[in-house]
């Protein structure tokens, strides 16, 4: 006990301590913070419900179908007595979004990418990790127990100084994501492509925060780059632009079939619960027949990033994630929380989450956010960013 408690008290000190802060859900776009009784609502900048399909009218009517059919759980794994039709119905559906032969769903991102990595890669073998990998791709690799080198943020040109040192004979794992979810910027998946080809590496693509909003019918930026079939594995979850909750990996049939017999966060865990099954199948549907969702999204990310560029912001990146560098830990908090008093929630995002000197204020745009409230608080960000840091 004494060595928890004196572990808290040092977070507490160095201001990394986190807490959770119950929030209720009023308006589209809008939280309250439970605690602030008359705090009027802020409007929310950090969800990943980029395409608001999480109160779509069809999502939540087909969830509720689901539910009524077919029960409150799915009662086993997949591999017991769990293995309802629908979660096949989803992983077709899945497997054409993305354009492979076959997909396979999990828990959530965190359990597809803590599974599938030690499936593929063992002991004896290479993983290659882009140095701002998501916590989960690190959890897989550090259970795989492979030799882990990690690349340079984007730096292809380090990736192959490590590939031609550290390449080996066995079986080696490149993995990146498409769009990191901390800068906002997209992976060279092209030239990854050739690298991945040229040192015989299976490629895994993590495409949390672009399926749905990427591509020609939302199948992510493996698809918009047109290296699908150069993607072993493409990984993405239903928590962020699809509204729902859970996971799927995108793959061969035969890589499929061996994950159902060797990745251990699918064997051995409940299957998801039917609700959210129809919710997910609700919304690729609608991205897939809506392409108008994705225009109205990026309609308004232009809005906010023109209201930052015109105070001379440099906004150079291209995707709903949109950071503000700061430097300073504290700078950035105190930012925060002036614009909280201001009716904007936006996270600080501090070290070490990313690297030192590199703390930021983090907006994603979500179509929740009205036009006139991007250009509104638009303005009140810039003001206060100049006032605290000119
Ligand atoms: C959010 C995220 C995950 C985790 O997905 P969940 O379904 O929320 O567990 C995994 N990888 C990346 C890159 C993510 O951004």
């Amino acid at each position: 006990m004494a060595a928890i408690k004196s572990w808290l008290s040092r977070r507490k000190k160095e201001g990394q301590y986190r807490r959770l802060m119950p929030i209720s859900r009023v308006d589209p776009g809008f939280i309250k913070l439970k605690h602030d009784k008359h705090a009027s609502p802020l409007l929310d900048f950090s969800s990943n419900d980029y395409l608001g399909l999480s109160i779509h009218p069809e999502v939540i009517s087909k969830s509720r179908l689901f539910l009524e059919k077919y029960g409150a759980g799915a009662g086993a794994a997949r591999l017991m007595s769990g293995d309802l039709f629908i979660f096949h119905e989803l992983e077709d559906k899945i497997a054409g979004l993305k354009g492979k032969e076959a997909a396979l769903l999990f828990g959530s991102g965190f359990l597809a990418n803590s599974g599938i990595i030690p499936a593929l890669v063992g002991r004896k073998d290479v993983i290659f990790s882009d140095r701002l990998n998501h916590a989960s791709i690190y959890d897989g690799c550090r259970l795989a127990g492979a030799d882990l080198q990690r690349f340079r943020h984007n730096d292809l040109d380090h990736l192959e100084e490590l590939l031609k040192k550290k390449r080996g004979k066995n079986q080696a794992l490149i993995v990146v994501e498409s769009l990191y979810s901390m800068d906002g910027d997209f992976c060279p998946l092209v030239e990854l492509t050739f690298l991945k080809e040229k040192y015989n590496c299976l490629l895994m693509v993590d495409e949390a925060h672009a399926t749905g909003l990427f591509g020609r019918n939302g199948g992510g930026l493996i698809q918009e780059n047109d290296v699908t079939g150069q993607v072993d594995i493409a990984i993405g979850t239903f928590g962020k632009a699809l509204g729902s909750y859970g996971a799927y990996a995108a793959a061969s049939r035969q890589m499929v079939n061996y994950l159902v017999n060797r990745a251990r966060s699918f064997i051995f865990s409940t299957a998801l619960p039917p609700a959210v099954i129809g919710a997910s199948l609700a919304a690729v549907d609608l991205i897939q027949k809506q392409p108008e969702l994705r225009r109205e999204l990026w309609d308004k990310v232009k809005i906010f990033k023109d209201e930052l560029s015109r105070a001379g912001f440099d906004n150079s990146g291209f995707s709903q994630i949109i950071p503000l560098a700061v430097g300073d830990s504290d700078k950035a908090v105190s930012l925060a929380a002036a614009l909280r008093e201001q009716g904007i929630f936006a996270t600080a995002v501090r070290p070490p989450t990313v690297p030192p000197g590199t703390a930021r204020l983090r907006f994603s745009i979500t179509s929740h956010l009205s036009a006139a409230n991007l250009i509104k608080s638009g303005k009140i960000i810039c003001g206060q960013v100049q006032h605290q840091l000119f």
